[in-house]
């Protein structure tokens, strides 16, 4: 209503209600973090739907997470002052696609029940074809390929597009012809992977200008986040529904900042947002500069620490708000201590009142979460994994998960091929091995090889009824599709399977809590309609961060998945140089990956609201061994005035190191700070550690052990500076 609508205009600034009141034509908010970007996305659905531009049907609202477009229909139903009933186009890019292709399976070769693999299906698949072609897989991995094919499909690469010469990389210039291979193996299993989703779209729109033509003149409205993460393929698909049609100006409104793009390995382009106003003439560009998350200092540190890059644009931001408590940077031992200090440290903001929900771990590798599991847990903090290990990838669901895809989808070969034996039921490789030969020489789905091979005298009698009763039993359940509710189903398939009973008979320690997720997994499923929209919901959610959960808990994810997201407190930990900047970034992108990990440091930095905590291990352990570490360059960037070094943890004894190597006195001096990569105060300690490992080689015993017991020696030295 009216009353509605003056309340959520008089919340912005007036650039931002400019973003949000220009509906008519492009219009592209290239901004710094946290000046409200997505705050105008929403409020700008708000507007056309209060200003009745446009039903909540006609609008093409893009996120980059699931829980983002969850949050924005929440929000947006605020703004309205009403429930948005059904914004059906508010979604990832791959939720999207799945909606289209599901309408058109049929116009790209798919029936409408397909499946959507994720990438351990996917390498599977692959090391099959690999197989197949007699190529050593040790030599070629299936996952390098399996890389190779994202990328191309990143940039909307069919296999006939590919380059020449790109697909030489791969065992010999086989690559290629294991893309085609394995495309064709999906069509024939009634599948696609999360790269098809964006292309079979793309390639419905060409093939189909009616269906093209229809979703132009469905969407009034187009929006999209985080536009400076889009790849190639995310692009043409936008551009196809974006074409001005009939005179119609094209109402499409990008926002995102330069500075944030984090997906370059993955195939973003840059390119995109800085070109808009090519791609859309006569765009109406914007600029926020007011932050309205963070404190002085945060702010200030984060800006500081990204004008180290040569390219971008470069953006002023200011905030109007209070200094705040000053980024802290914080030396530890290694990373058992940076999770005990990190702990600590939660609990007394938790002391003084803070949620949990309100802090978060930011990694830069998701190898580093463990050592924080390992020790919430030991002190009993709540966590969750945001983006990591899931619930849905553990054995026993994805076991469930296979068996219901089964009765779902009958042609789903690699959800048949993980329970047919699974639990035993005699069914070994030779057996598996014939019935493969039967599906590919016939090219049927396994199942249907396998309902025609029991009525032979190819298998042995034991195997043979074996499969034939499996394959009894799946009728029976598929013929319960439609009548019994999907819960009650799926219990039905995993008691009248053995699986359930396979854990139950189980002796191992992990049994009891594999049951347990099991009956997590059915009571999951009660907030969906059917079977399938659960099976196509456990199929998006790799791209979820956190499902729903309500209670208090400190969340840890990578700083990769904390984009978009804000916290008062976040805590950094892992600066240091080959982790953060990542080697592998530097190996094999040099400067321009060095530039990515800085703007990683800078999404990192502007999530915090009130308190950034930023830590460096002198030891880590990498692939199980030790190594001694020199703190990140991204420490030695930051504005002398706005950073405070932090007591390291006071009751481990090793705290001093990081003092001594990381002085006050240092720090102090003007300058100090300055971005020199190693200063001498850096070498220093880089000396001491060398030392250490030096004689941890020569006594044989762990790096960490006898960087105890140096530790004490050289400890004089530092602190006599
Ligand atoms: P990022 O680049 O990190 O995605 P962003 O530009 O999308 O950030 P938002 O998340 O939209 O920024 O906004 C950051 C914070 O500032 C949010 O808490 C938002 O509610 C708040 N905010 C934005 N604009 C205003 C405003 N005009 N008045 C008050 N608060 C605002
Ligand atoms: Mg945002």
């Amino acid at each position: 209503g009216e009353a509605a609508a003056i309340g959520y205009l008089a919340n912005l600034n007036p650039e931002q209600r400019a973003a949000v009141e220009t509906i008519d034509g492009p219009v592209l908010v290239l901004a710094g973090a946290g000046t409200g970007k997505t705050r105008v996305l929403t409020t700008r659905i708000a507007h056309i739907l209060a200003s009745r531009r446009a039903f909540p049907g006609e609008i093409l609202a893009v996120t980059f997470t699931n829980k983002a477009a969850r949050e924005m229909k929440e929000r947006i139903g605020h703004l309205v002052g009403e429930a948005v009933e059904g914004m059906p186009w508010l979604g990832t890019f791959h939720a999207t696609g799945v909606k289209m292709l599901r309408r058109h399976a049929e116009l790209v070769g798919l029936k409408p029940g397909f499946s959507i693999l994720d990438t351990d299906d996917q390498i599977r698949l692959l090391r099959q074809l690999i197989q197949a072609e007699n190529i050593d897989e040790k030599r070629w991995p299936a996952r390098v390929l399996a890389g190779a094919i994202d990328g191309w499909k990143n940039r909307a690469l069919t296999p006939d597009k590919v380059p020449a010469g790109e697909g030489g990389a791969y065992a010999n210039g086989l690559g290629v012809k294991l893309y085609k291979d394995y495309q064709d193996r999906l069509k024939v299993l009634n599948a696609v992977d999360f790269g098809d989703l964006l292309l079979e779209v793309i390639r419905l729109f060409r093939e189909n200008p009616d269906v093209l033509a229809h979703y132009q003149q469905r969407f009034k409205f187009l929006l999209v986040d985080e536009y400076q993460d889009t790849n190639v393929a995310q692009y043409l698909w936008l551009r196809l529904l974006a074409q001005r049609q009939e005179g119609r100006p094209q109402n499409i409104c990008c926002v995102g900042d330069d500075d944030q793009s984090i997906y370059g390995w993955r195939g973003a382009e840059v390119d995109n947002i800085l070109r808009f106003d090519k791609d859309f003439p006569g765009a109406t560009v914007i600029r926020l500069e007011r932050n309205y998350r963070s404190t002085g200092h945060i702010l200030a540190a984060a800006s500081h620490l990204i004008a180290h890059n040569e390219g971008r644009l470069g953006k002023t931001l200011f905030t109007d708000g209070e200094d705040g408590e000053r980024p802290t940077l914080t030396s530890v031992w290694d990373s058992e201590e940076e999770a005990r200090s990190v702990g600590e440290e939660i609990e007394q903001l938790q002391r003084q009142g803070h949620a949990l929900n309100e802090m978060a771990i930011l990694v830069r590798a998701s190898f580093q979460m463990r050592e924080f599991e390992d020790r919430f847990i030991t002190i009993g903090l709540p966590y969750r994994v945001i983006g990591g290990p899931r619930f849905y990838e553990r054995l026993e669901i994805r076991d469930a998960l296979a068996y219901l895809r089964c009765v779902a989808q009958p042609a789903d070969d690699l959800a048949f091929e993980r329970i047919v034996n699974t639990p035993k039921r005699g069914l070994g490789d030779a057996t598996l091995q014939l019935l493969h030969d039967h599906a590919r020489a016939r090219n049927v789905p396994l199942m249907q090889a396998a309902r025609v091979m029991v009525e032979t005298e190819e298998f042995k009698p034991k195997a043979r009824n074996a499969l034939k009763s499996l394959i009894d039993a799946f009728d029976g359940w598929a013929a319960k599709l439609d009548t019994l509710p999907h819960q009650e189903l799926a219990e039905l398939v995993l008691d009248e399977s053995g699986y359930t009973e396979m854990w139950q008979k189980d002796r191992t320690a992990e049994a009891a809590g594999r049951l347990e997720n099991l009956k997590e997994l059915v009571r999951s499923m009660e907030e969906f309609e059917n079977l399938a929209g659960f099976l196509e919901h456990i199929a998006l959610v790799t791209d979820a961060r956190g499902e729903g959960e309500s209670d208090d808990a400190v969340s840890i994810m990578t700083l990769h998945s904390a984009k978009g997201l804000e916290f008062d407190s976040v805590f950094l930990p892992g600066w240091e140089e080959g982790l953060f900047p990542h080697q592998r970034a530097l190996d094999e992108s040099g400067r321009a990956g060095l530039e990515e990990e800085r703007r990683l440091a800078y999404v990192g930095i502007t999530r915090a609201r009130r308190n950034a905590r930023i830590y460096f291990a002198g030891n880590r352990r990498i692939h199980g061994l030790w190594q001694s570490t020199v703190p990140s360059r991204f420490v030695n960037e930051l504005p002398e005035g706005h950073v405070t070094i932090a007591e390291g943890l006071g009751t481990s004894g090793y705290g001093g190191m990081g003092r001594g190597g990381f002085g006050e006195s240092r720090f102090d001096k003007a300058g100090a700070f300055s971005s020199t990569y190693a200063t001498p105060g850096w070498q220093r300690a880089q000396a001491q550690k060398s030392l250490a490992d030096a004689q941890g080689r020569f006594t044989g015993r762990s790096g960490s052990q006898a960087f105890g017991s140096t530790f004490a020696e050289g400890r004089g030295g530092f602190q006599g500076r």
